[in-house]
Order: structure tokens, then C-alpha cells, then sequence
């Protein structure tokens, strides 16, 4: 039975989804203005092992994650400009650089080895599902309008606070201005669900008619209007990092609840913060890293993934290069010791119930993780230690599988791969370089890491 800590209720509760079939998971996806930081997938992949080990549990799950393509929160307080328009003249010049990004976000996912949710609604596309539930609210009295924008009435919310259990006056104070000297704007915890074109945002490139006007919605409302429309109400799981608590999830909250009377999702689950070098990353520090930062320094990406198995997803993960180079340590060493192993046959009952119990509590990889390592070290033949290992590779996601099968690659291209290797130490790069193409001739791509060369067959 799985079980999983639910910010909401703050208990570790077993997961009852509402439907026997299907688990809906919505998880809120990466804002597609920059390169998403490392800090943002260690949110996506708590998502993917989440939806891994549900399935490895036998739900069934629906999982759909958003991308924001559409102005919101960080807007310039100065000047009215959203980040993602700031270099853009036309609507077109705004998706450009949404494609862009969520392009190079598709890359990571992939290099992560994460699996695609099955629905990625983007904002821009879901503006008639967000202006149906701003006029819901509406008639329901739940929001009101001023001549800059239409908000949501925190007053008429009464559990406004219990994502956070804070004090509403506390919340207040962590409330940002999102427009500013509103003289009609009642309360300031109140916030925007549609932002009218005009003063500030007279000259904002994306927008939309409404009944209130051109304009565009607020943030938080597209990730209830598309949950609703994807999901239901209410769902199963709804994810996100810690910061997304407050306003984000909070009035992703009330809004919902106020529209349709009902709850948005049964469990909340949030991950904590990745920081670096026991820092916080921000855009401005030398701290800000991405994916590519670590495949620049030739490691394998899925060493990050492995770094990211190591902590409880309740607890801080401190990333710093010695950490990744011993994650990567220790994935090279997986792979070199299952490379030794037979066929995969009959498995080890006992491990995989040790497995398993990790995962019902409250996703526990670090312990997970641990339950292989103490597999790889027990007494039990190859053969069987390989059938588990696969089996909990398919919550771990280290592609074990693709890595034992290129270890039994042919004497060829293991041969190949062993003169280019000699020859780049000799500095000969050009027959290095050929001997390259001709493993690739052979079906197989050559990936050097830190720990090596990995060798990886060609997927069509
Ligand atoms: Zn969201």
C-alpha cells in the first residue's frame, strides 16, 4: 500500500485514488522563458519517480504536467513587460522563444531519462477553459473587477490558509503587489485572475478578448483550468516544489474550490529545494546551473538523476561537484558490476519486497536505493540479482537494462571503442574520430563521460 506525506492534511496517508482505475497526477510544469535549472529538475524528476513507482505499485496513472507559455507572476514591476516578452516585438517573437525553451526542456527530460507525462497543456492554448472559470467565479461572487484587472476575493474563501496553516495576516506580508496603487483592489492577499490591457500592461504583447476586456490571465488559474479539463475535480495527486506552497498552489486552491464546489486534488505533495553549494540558486548568483553545465564537464546526465535518488524528496538536496562526481562514481560502478552478470532469471523475492516497502513509505528512494546496492552485495547468483534489478530500474530509471546489454555488445565494437580509445590518448584524434563512425556504422554511439566511455545503442 502506498503511502505518501499530503501537505494538505500533514499526515503520511495512503493513497485511496478516486477512481480503482486510474490515478490523475498533475504536477506543475517549468515557466518556458529560460533554460529550466537543475533545481527545477529535481522537481520534474520527483514527478517521474512518483508516476514510476505508482505504476511499479499497479495503478494506472494519468499524468499531465503544464508549460507556462503565458505572461504571469514575473512580470517586471517596472515596466509592465513579462520576462518572456522582454526581447519580443509580436505575439510571434513569444512563442519563438516558448518553443525554444520548452524544446531545450524536452532534452533535459529526455537526458534524464524521465518518461513523457502523457498530456502537456500549455497555458496559451487553454485561454477559453481559464476565462470560463474567472466568469464562474464571477457570478458566484467569488472575484471581482477594478479597472486593472479582475481578482480573486480572498475574503470569501474562508480556508484561504490551509495549505500553508499560516496566519492570513502572515500570508499578507509574503503577498506580492501584482498591480501596483490598485486603489480597487479590496484586500492585498487578493490576487489576479485576469490582467487587463491597459496602464502597466498597455503595451503587453500577449493578449486575449474577455468579457472584461482584452488581456491575459493571471499564473495560478491556468493550472486549475487545465487540471479540471485533463483530470477532473477533484483528482488524485497534485505535485509541485516547496515554493510553489504559496500563492501559487494556495490560490490554485481557492480558486478551484470556489468555482465548483469541490476540492481541487486529494494529496499534495511538494519537494524540497536542490541548492548549491548550500546556497539558494538564483538567476543572478554564480550558483545558477543547468543540465548543460554537467554534460559540459563530460558527465553523464543520469548521474544527476542518480544524486537526486540520494535524498529524501522532503529533504534539502546540497548539490556540489564532489557530490555529482561521487553519484557518477557510483553509477559506473552499477553498470560494471551488472555487466559481469548472466541472463536475467527468477529474481530475489526478498529484496523486492525490501524494495517495495521503501517506495509505500512515502517514496523513499534513498532506502530504495539502497535496497539494490545491498542486493548487488548478497549471495544470490547473478541471474537472479539482474531480474530485480531491472524490475527496480523501472522506478530508478538508470536504464540498467540498456547499460547491461551494451556490456554484451559484440567483440566488434567493444574492440572499436577500445582502439579509439588508445588512439585519443595518443592524441591521434583523427583516427580516433574514424574509428568513431565506424562504431556508429555498427548500430552503437560512443557518450564519453567522466567514468569512461559508455557505449549506447542507436534507437531508431
Ligand atoms: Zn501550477
Amino acid at each position: 500500500m502506498l503511502k505518501l506525506y499530503n501537505s494538505l492534511t500533514r499526515k503520511v496517508e495512503e493513497l485511496k485514488p478516486v477512481s480503482d482505475k486510474t490515478v490523475g497526477f498533475y504536477a506543475c510544469g517549468p515557466t518556458v522563458y529560460n533554460f529550466v535549472h537543475i533545481g527545477n529538475l529535481r522537481s520534474i524528476l520527483l514527478y517521474d519517480f512518483l508516476r514510476r513507482a505508482l505504476e511499479y505499485s499497479g495503478f494506472k496513472v494519468k499524468h499531465v504536467m503544464n508549460i507556462t507559455d503565458v505572461g504571469h507572476l514575473t512580470s517586471d514591476a517596472d515596466t509592465g513587460e513579462d520576462k518572456m516578452e522582454k526581447n519580443a516585438k509580436t505575439a510571434m517573437d513569444v512563442y519563438e522563444v516558448a518553443t525554444k525553451y520548452t524544446r531545450a526542456f524536452l532534452e533535459d527530460m529526455n537526458a534524464l531519462n524521465m518518461l513523457a507525462p502523457h498530456v502537456m497543456p500549455k497555458a496559451s492554448e487553454h485561454i477559453t477553459e481559464q476565462i470560463a472559470m474567472i466568469k464562474k467565479l464571477m457570478a458566484r461572487d467569488a472575484a471581482y473587477e477594478s479597472n486593472e484587472a479582475v481578482y480573486f476575493d480572498v475574503s470569501k474563501f474562508p480556508k484561504y490558509n490551509q495549505l500553508t496553516g499560516q496566519k492570513l495576516e502572515d500570508m499578507m506580508l509574503g503577498a506580492r503587489q501584482e498591480v501596483v496603487q490598485d486603489p480597487k483592489k479590496r484586500n492585498p492577499v487578493d490576487f489576479v485572475l485576469w490582467f487587463k490591457a491597459v496602464g502597466r500592461y498597455r503595451n503587453h504583447i500577449l493578449r486575449w478578448d474577455s468579457p472584461w476586456g482584452a488581456g491575459f490571465p493571471g499564473w495560478h488559474i491556468e493550472c486549475s483550468a487545465m487540471s479540471k479539463k485533463y483530470l477532473g475535480q477533484p483528482f488524485d495527486i497534485h505535485a509541485g516544489g516547496v515554493d510553489l506552497k504559496f500563492p501559487h498552489h494556495t490560490n490554485e486552491i481557492a480558486q478551484s474550490e470556489a468555482a465548483d464546489k469541490k476540492p481541487l486534488a486529494n494529496v499534495w505533495v511538494h519537494g524540497e529545494h536542490l541548492l548549491v553549494n548550500e546556497g539558494k540558486m538564483a538567476k543572478s548568483e554564480q550558483n545558477f546551473l543547468t543540465l548543460k553545465d554537467i554534460t559540459d564537464k563530460k558527465f553523464n546526465p543520469l548521474a544527476f538523476r542518480y544524486l537526486t535518488l540520494t535524498a529524501h524528496y522532503r529533504t534539502k538536496l546540497n548539490f556540489t561537484w564532489d557530490a555529482l562526481t561521487a553519484a557518477q562514481n557510483a553509477l559506473n560502478n552499477l553498470y560494471q558490476e551488472i555487466s559481469g552478470y548472466d541472463e536475467p532469471k527468477v529474481g530475489c523475492a526478498e529484496f523486492e519486497q525490501h524494495f517495495e516497502e521503501a517506495l509505500n513509505d512515502d517514496l523513499n528512494l534513498p532506502k530504495a536505493l539502497a535496497v539494490a546496492h545491498d542486493l548487488i552485495r548478497s549471495d544470490y547468483p547473478g541471474h537472479a540479482k539482474l531480474q530485480s534489478l531491472f524490475k527496480f530500474d523501472e522506478v530508478l530509471g538508470l536504464k540498467l537494462r540498456e547499460t547491461w546489454e551494451l556490456s554484451r555488445s559484440s567483440d566488434t565494437v567493444r574492440s572499436l571503442v577500445d582502439q579509439r580509445e588508445a588512439a585519443r590518448s595518443a592524441g591521434d584524434f583523427d583516427t580516433a574520430d574514424e574509428l568513431r563512425k565506424k562504431v556508429d556504422d555498427e548500430g552503437y554511439l560512443i557518450d564519453d563521460t567522466s567514468g569512461g566511455p559508455l557505449i549506447k545503442k542507436k534507437f531508431k
